[in-house]
């Protein structure tokens, strides 16, 4: 069995989709609306469906995030790299929903770096974190830290970097409507905090 299932077996979902259903609906009468008309009459259901997925990371913790993608190889370490090397995986995609608006955050970029200490991640399970953690109400900030709580744990390295920007619709469709404004953050740990010139700023452009 794979790991994401063992690990997705053991954790209680907790969203509970029915009662988004009743939200959902009591939202569209709210809004002057009439829920059983035939354009709204499934609107509950499908959002409640699409929160299960656009929210999944809220079902698990960073640690449990981390158990779940924790695939590293060590036996070949010492041939392939030396303790200065640092891996970049640059432009992930990722969505998320800012936890102010419930709005959708897009056209969002994630750059991971990091310093082996002794253990490789698989490349693609650094996308998988990313993704996951983003499928949580979240702020731009809190999901460059995650990234790199998570990838910490992974890898036992201290050394991790995680520079993101992004476009939120709560400022570009709404409010302030600067529809060109992106965010841009950075999470810095370890070597990278501590002597920022060496050389991973050329990764963020
Ligand atoms: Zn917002």
């Amino acid at each position: 069995m794979e790991q994401t299932e063992i690990v997705k077996n053991q954790t209680k979902k907790k969203i509970d989709t029915e009662k988004i259903e009743y939200h959902i609906r009591e939202i569209l009468k709210a809004l002057g609306d009439d829920p059983d008309r035939e354009g709204l009459v499934d609107t509950p259901k499908r959002v409640a469906k699409m929160y299960e997925e656009v929210f999944e990371g809220m079902n698990y913790t960073n640690h449990e995030i981390a158990e779940m993608f924790n695939k590293t190889f060590e036996e070949d370490f010492d041939q392939i790299t030396d303790s200065k090397d640092m891996v970049v995986v640059k432009d992930i995609d990722i969505f998320s929903y800012c936890e102010h608006h419930m709005a959708l955050m897009y056209d969002c970029k994630v750059t991971v770096a990091y310093i082996p200490n002794g253990k490789v991640i698989g490349l693609s399970k650094i996308a998988r974190v990313a993704d996951m953690v983003s499928k949580r109400l979240q702020l731009q900030e809190r999901i460059g830290s995650d990234i790199a709580d998570i990838i910490s744990e992974i890898t036992g390295s201290e050394d991790v970097a995680v520079m993101i920007e992004g476009c939120h619709s709560c400022m570009t469709a709404r409010g302030i409507k600067k529809n060109n404004t992106k965010t841009y953050t950075r999470t810095l740990r370890g070597r990278f905090k501590s002597d920022e010139s060496n050389g991973f700023t050329q990764w963020w452009s």
